[in-house]
């Protein structure tokens, strides 16, 4: 390869220099940011591929997979999966892995119905049509919860078609958690023989096994397949995400795609294999107890955020044990700079394991001097 010519080479460096610009102020979205992999800097230089299913063999030997396959295994005992009934592969994001639970639910219960609440991330309706999945939204309260009166009503309405559930844990504005107790006794009380609970647990899929009490989502719940992302609360340079299953079904889909002769059980044949190596360093580095701890700070600086908030007057609020503290649609300037999302005039910040209370002063000083302006 040649040199990069002077204009292009001025060009790559205002680029690394706006990144680390906008990395400083960075509340609005749910990413990590305190991650330092540059021990696996060496594996730049390989084209690291983990094609196909990583519990299968395969030719291709550039890959991570023996990697890959210990992160499935961290996660499936963290989401209390069922001893050797659980299979998964490292993602590129939370959208694939809802796309593929959404997929298996399909191949399970081909006359199925999707419900999930208007709170539901965006991408999960592009998934549907995708799918052509036929699907109905279910209101969400107040705080961003399934509204379990609604579909208990909906589905009682549709009794005879097998129910496939996609349960928020985190919605995207409000981080609320669909309760997936809740919604197995609306299904048992209108003798729902066939059904599938998907979660959705991008942002709060790896936070909640560290709260307590702990949220109603993982395979003891009665959750068929859990999607997270690994870019959000664990953090990695590139997007990332893990699917868990049960074993058993991805084996239904696994037995029809042996039909035509392969074991061909992820959505995308070539797989990224930098990132199973970011979530193994992760979580081999900071371990269950470095996880936990990051959990704690990160209630900790929201509970902090929510009480300077309140004591300037402003309605911010955030649901149980929850690291987004949601707010009346702050100023723009406010907005702009922070970085922070904006949905039917409320603001979020989310207290990410790397922010600390210093930032969380310095947007209050912000916030500040705007209110002053308004009056
Ligand atoms: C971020 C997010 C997604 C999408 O995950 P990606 O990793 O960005 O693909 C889906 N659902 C929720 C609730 C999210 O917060």
């Amino acid at each position: 390869m040649n040199r990069l010519s002077a204009e292009d080479q001025s060009k790559l460096n205002a680029l690394i220099e706006k990144i680390k610009r906008n990395t400083q102020n960075f509340l609005g979205y749910p990413v990590s940011k305190d991650f330092d992999y540059t021990e696996l800097q060496e594996l730049l230089k390989y084209p690291v591929n983990n094609l196909g299913d990583p519990f299968a063999e395969c030719t291709y030997a550039v890959d991570s997979r023996e990697m890959e396959r210990e992160v499935i295994e961290f996660f499936a005992e963290l989401f209390r999966a069922p001893v050797n009934n659980w299979w998964g592969y490292v993602t590129n994001g939370g959208s694939e892995g809802n796309m593929y639970g959404l997929y298996m639910a399909r191949e399970l219960h081909p006359k199925g119905m999707v419900y999930y609440s208007a709170a539901t991330h965006y991408s999960v309706h592009k998934n549907l049509h995708l799918l052509n999945m036929p699907n109905i939204v279910i209101r969400a309260q107040q705080n961003g919860e399934i509204d379990y009166e609604d579909l208990n009503h909906t589905i009682r309405m549709n009794r005879h078609m097998p129910v496939i559930i996609l349960a928020n844990i985190g919605t995207t504005m409000t981080e609320a958690k669909d309760d997936i107790n809740k919604i197995k006794n609306i299904l048992n009380d209108a003798a729902i023989q066939n059904y599938y609970i998907h979660c959705d647990g991008a942002l709060s899929g790896t936070i909640s096994p560290f709260l307590d009490p702990r949220p109603a989502f993982d395979f003891a719940d009665g959750a068929d397949s859990i999607a997270v992302s690994g870019h959000k609360f664990i953090g990695s340079p590139t997007p990332c995400g893990a699917l868990l299953v049960k074993k058993s079904h991805r084996d239904r889909i696994a037995r029809s795609v042996a039909y035509i002769g392969s074991l061909d059980t992820t959505i995308t044949g070539s797989r990224n294999g930098h990132s199973p190596l970011f979530l193994w360093y992760a979580i081999k580095t900071f371990g269950f107890d470095g996880l936990k701890r990051r959990v704690e700070h990160s209630l900790k600086i929201a509970a902090y955020a929510e009480e300077r908030l309140r004591a300037m007057g402003i309605a911010a609020w955030r649901n149980p044990n929850s690291i987004t503290v949601v707010f009346p649609e702050a100023h723009e300037q406010v907005r702009k700079k922070w970085q922070l999302a904006s949905e039917k005039g409320l603001s979020h910040i989310i207290c990410m394991p790397n922010v600390n209370e210093a930032q969380i002063d310095e947007l209050i000083v912000d916030i500040e001097k705007y209110q002053m302006e308004l009056v």
